[in-house]
């Protein structure tokens, strides 16, 4: 579903990224860990093209993002191009960056109605039913400052379900939270894990790294140290990778 090779982004002459390589099959589940400043947000702002590589490829279920190849030659998509192939992409953030003067109905169904152009009626069904899978059925008439902090991140979430994306981008979904409001976010990141969704997670939360993710991927300035199942969890190679993790143990 992902495939990212070789991908590199300076910002002026600092390189953040340094030659990215990453895989994800379809249903898969990968965490990305590593320290502040390695890169990992400037990798999945340039997965839906928010930030352009400088070099490299990424591919979405086969295309080719933000480029298009022309008898061997790379040229840039336009704007409108690359807002079509971000609809395949959904991207929750750390801040939940709802609409504040629309209801939480109107926040899920403003892109399904206002982009992929779907009648009223079917967006508000589907809305209703993405809000009872992230347990907020009761709130779809509220507005955003009504709701907490852990509410209104499900509320973002299953406002970007609701473009039915192939692959889902998580930064950081629940460092904004107070802690008791985390546990409710990591627990409907289950339940899309379970549902077979395609996900890249960045997290810090290392036990959900551990039980939901099916590859974890440790960057650090700019490249990937180590990959590999859970396990490499309690059992890092890289000393790098162990330093970083015996701050969570
Ligand atoms: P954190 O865990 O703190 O979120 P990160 O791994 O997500 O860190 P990035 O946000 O990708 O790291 O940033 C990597 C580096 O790139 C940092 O040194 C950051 O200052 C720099 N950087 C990111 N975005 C920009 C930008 N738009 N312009 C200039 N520098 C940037
Ligand atoms: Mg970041």
């Amino acid at each position: 579903m992902l495939r990212a090779r070789g991908v590199r982004k300076s910002f002026g002459s600092l390189e953040v990224l340094k030659g990215i390589d990453m895989d994800v099959g379809t249903g898969e589940v990968v965490v990305l860990l590593g320290p502040s400043g390695s890169g990992k947000s400037t990798f999945l702002r340039c997965i839906n093209h928010l930030e352009a590589p400088d070099g490299g490829s990424i591919r979405v279920a086969g295309e080719l993002i933000g480029y298009r190849e022309h008898k061997g030659r790379v040229h840039h998509l336009r704007p409108r191009e690359v807002t079509r192939q971000r609809r395949d992409i959904g991207m929750v953030f750390q801040h939940f960056n709802l609409f504040p003067h629309q209801t939480v109905l109107q926040n899920v169904i403003e892109a399904p109605v206002g982009v992929r152009r779907r009648p009223k009626a079917e967006a508000q069904e589907r809305a209703h039913e993405l809000l009872r899978r992230v347990g907020l059925s009761e709130k779809a008439g509220s507005y955003p400052r009504q709701l907490s902090g852990g509410q209104q991140q499900r509320v973002a979430i299953a406002r970007a379900l609701a473009m039915q994306p192939k692959l889902m981008l998580f930064d950081e979904p629940t460092s904004a939270l107070d802690p008791e409001l985390v546990g409710e976010v990591l627990e409907t990141m289950r339940d899309l894990v379970r549902d077979g969704l395609t996900m890249v997670v960045v997290t810090h939360e290392i036990a959900f790294a551990r039980e939901a993710a099916d590859r974890v991927v440790f960057m650090d300035e700019g490249r990937v140290l180590e990959s590999g199942p859970p396990s490499v969890l309690d059992r890092p190679s890289n000393p790098r990778t162990q330093a970083f993790l015996k701050r969570f143990l």
